[in-house]
């Protein structure tokens, strides 16, 4: 039993990291006691994370800078939803893919067959190296009606001088553009509950997705009808989130404090 029973039936927590688990470059204070607290009550946790400009290896290599030793398999992005969506609903098909090199190396490593020219599938990541002519090609195909894809929608990725145009902002321009919408990926979306599901073997209420971020990491628990803890460590703060119509289930000022409610 957790001393709060919000979680006596959760297995895994989906934990968020930028301003969750670690913020400017330096890991929350009490982050990792949480992860250990988890544990040591018989739970589990991965990282979960929309930015689909990184792979496995960045967010693993990043941890460790911050003293943070994890093993891939507990590292999760939006990428790994998109590859394993396409994987089982459009098997064999063609994909014209904006990403970066290491969203593009994902994708060829998982199969998926990439073309420039006449895709079946247009798939729209955070593309950092995004340039006019990609744009331009994807417009095309999305104006002749391929099938259109997202790996998530955030609008802006913080950054340490601000922040960066993130996926959900070119979403807004192709729509301007084209009139379409995509399917979308990642935090909130069911897609990412269903490949979690899938992944660690469980059932979706035996989920608890924790984060900063009311829009993708409160909403995916809100929208679903699971479990969800915002902390306060990141861009909300109870104004914020006295305003929102998306309620967690619970509010934690931490993950330091959130321990003690397991
Ligand atoms: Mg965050």
């Amino acid at each position: 039993m957790s001393k709060n029973p919000v979680f006596d039936k959760i297995k895994y927590f989906i934990i968020d990291m930028d301003g969750t688990f670690y913020l400017d470059g330096n890991i929350i204070d009490g982050a990792m006691d949480f992860l250990e607290k988890a544990k040591s009550v018989g739970k589990d946790f991965c990282f979960f994370t929309n930015n689909s400009s990184n792979n496995v290896e960045v967010c693993r290599t990043k941890l460790h800078n911050m003293g943070c030793d994890v093993t891939d398999d507990k590292i999760v992005i939006s990428s790994h939803v998109t590859i394993e969506y396409l994987k089982r609903n459009y098997p064999g098909k063609t994909v014209y893919l904006l990403g970066n090199e290491r969203l593009t190396a994902d994708f060829e490593n998982a199969g998926i067959k990439l073309v420039d020219d006449n895709p079946d599938i247009v798939v729209l990541g955070f593309d950092t190296t995004l340039n006019y002519e990609k744009i331009r090609k994807a417009a095309l195909y999305l104006a002749a009606g391929k099938t259109y894809i997202a790996t998530h929608p955030d609008y802006n990725c913080p950054t340490a001088d601000g922040f960066m145009l993130d996926t959900g902002s070119m979403m807004a321009m192709f729509k301007a553009s084209t009139g379409r919408s995509p399917l979308v990926m990642g935090k909130p979306h069911v897609t990412t509950v269903e490949y979690l599901t899938r992944k660690l073997n469980c059932e979706a209420d035996e989920l608890c997705f924790i984060g900063d971020r009311l829009e993708t990491d409160i909403a995916i628990g809100y929208d679903n009808g699971l479990t969800s803890v915002l902390v306060l460590t990141g861009v909300t703060n109870l104004d914020m989130y006295a305003r929102s119509k998306v309620k967690a289930t619970f509010v934690a000022n931490s993950l330091k404090s959130l321990s003690d409610e397991l």
